[in-house]
């Protein structure tokens, strides 16, 4: 041991500083405290942040390599709490469920996750598509193709008819009695099975549509569509395996049930009333406003023959009203977290949603801590993401102005370091 000890002390000293990468930044967003710091060096060793200094430090070893970011405005990689990471609008969206096969999803999604992680978003989490969001997020992980950590809900779970019962709007040959299995529940037994099939297919999340939705081929985008029972249900379940409960919710009595039930963040929120803001202050339940897609499918509706006769409609009711829900909410005290619905609009245009937020009312501080600080607390991850600190991972972007200054710099994102790995320069 003795003629060991100064190998290893060589060791790390050689090993650790090999090919360590220090960021110049001109100024750094500290999202803990809220604060704008200035002219600051980052150390990332391996994917990890080792050490974040005053003044531009030199490097240590040859090998080393120091990237010059002294007129950016540098700050932790952001993260989108609602994406379909599978798929993207279209025309033709509706055709898309019987002439694409797995494969064909699989290539498309590898693309997405790519142009998503490219406008800074280091972090997603998915909230429903066919079980190719899974395999995605595995390959990712295992370093098989570039994305976005992804956290996924697997297949969003509906009721019969519901907003998530896949063979909604078909004739009757194609519309079966899709279960459990394929996400739709009616009854708790139902409810427990459906969650048990989740995680044994992978889930790290469960997501439910509490209510009508505006893009499902349905009359009502707003009329609840679980009992309270089957959501208690659901949560319940889903805490066995250490998975968290997302709903989707446009009306404002499935809402309600959600929030009592357990769940842990609402999705949209259009029509939420004074009383269910005070529930979801009460319950610590978050609100996941996605101003984006509502302003996106309003203007879209307005295209003829872009999307079925009966969501038009639906789509220039609800669309138009999330802003200003948001705004309400925002005033009242509402928990927020970042996330837009990308995939109802095209991905990469996530940051769209920073803009929609100030101009509702939110500090812009206030909305970067939406997609840093806070996701990475309701994702269990707040030792290892949205925040540059010693220890966390080296997940890390830049832009060219101070983003508390002119927030519409976030949606030109000119650098991006996802686990220590430069992926945009
Ligand atoms: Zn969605």
């Amino acid at each position: 041991m003795k003629k060991l000890l100064p190998l290893v002390i060589l060791f790390v000293f050689f090993g650790s500083s090999a090919q360590d990468i220090y960021l110049h930044c001109g100024k750094l967003i500290d999202t803990k405290n809220g604060k704008v710091l200035s002219e600051k060096t980052i150390v990332v060793s391996g994917n990890k942040i080792t050490s974040i200094e005053d003044g531009y430090i030199n490097a240590k070893s040859p090998e080393d390599r120091v990237i010059d970011l002294k007129n950016k405005t540098v700050l932790p990689g952001l993260t989108d709490m609602h994406v379909h990471i599978e798929g993207e609008t279209s025309r033709d969206g509706y055709l898309k469920p019987f002439i694409l096969n797995d494969a064909d999803v699989a290539f498309n999604a590898a693309e997405i996750a790519k142009r998503t992680l490219m406008a800074g978003f280091t972090t997603v989490r998915d909230l429903g598509g066919s079980g190719v969001n899974v395999s995605l997020r595995n390959a990712i992980n295992s370093g098989k193709t570039v994305g976005p950590r992804i956290y996924t809900a697997e297949k969003a779970l509906g009721t019969t008819g519901g907003h998530a019962d896949p063979t909604n709007g078909r004739k009757k040959e194609l519309m079966g009695d899709p279960g459990p299995a394929e996400g739709v529940v009616n009854g708790v037994d139902d409810a427990a099975k459906a969650v048990r099939q989740r995680y044994k297919n992978g889930a790290d999340w469960i997501k439910i549509t509490a209510t009508g939705g505006v893009l499902s081929v349905a009359k009502s985008g707003k009329n609840p569509q679980f009992t309270e029972a089957e959501i208690k249900a659901i949560v319940d379940t889903a805490k066995d395996y250490d998975m968290q409960v997302a709903a989707h919710a446009h009306g404002d009595e499935g809402m309600q049930r959600a929030v009592r039930a357990g769940v842990k963040t609402i999705e949209h929120g259009t029509l939420m009333s004074n009383e269910t803001m005070e529930l979801m202050k009460k319950h610590n339940a978050f609100l996941v406003p996605t101003i984006s897609a509502g302003r996106f499918v309003s203007d879209q509706a307005k295209i003829e023959n872009y999307y079925p006769v009966i969501i038009v409609p639906k789509a220039l009711e609800i669309g138009p009203k999330i802003q200003d829900m948001f705004a309400s909410a925002y005033k009242k005290g509402v928990p927020i977290v970042f996330g837009t619905d990308a995939g109802v609009f095209p991905h990469g245009q996530n940051a769209k949603e920073f803009g929609y937020m100030v101009e509702a009312g939110m500090p812009a501080m206030e909305a970067i801590q939406s997609a840093t600080i806070i996701p990475a607390k309701i994702l269990m991850a707040e030792d290892e993401i949205g925040q540059l600190e010693p220890g966390f991972m080296a997940d890390i972007i830049a832009v060219d102005e101070d983003p508390t200054k002119n927030i519409k710099t976030l949606e030109n994102v000119v650098f991006v370091m996802k686990n220590g790995v430069i992926v945009k320069e």
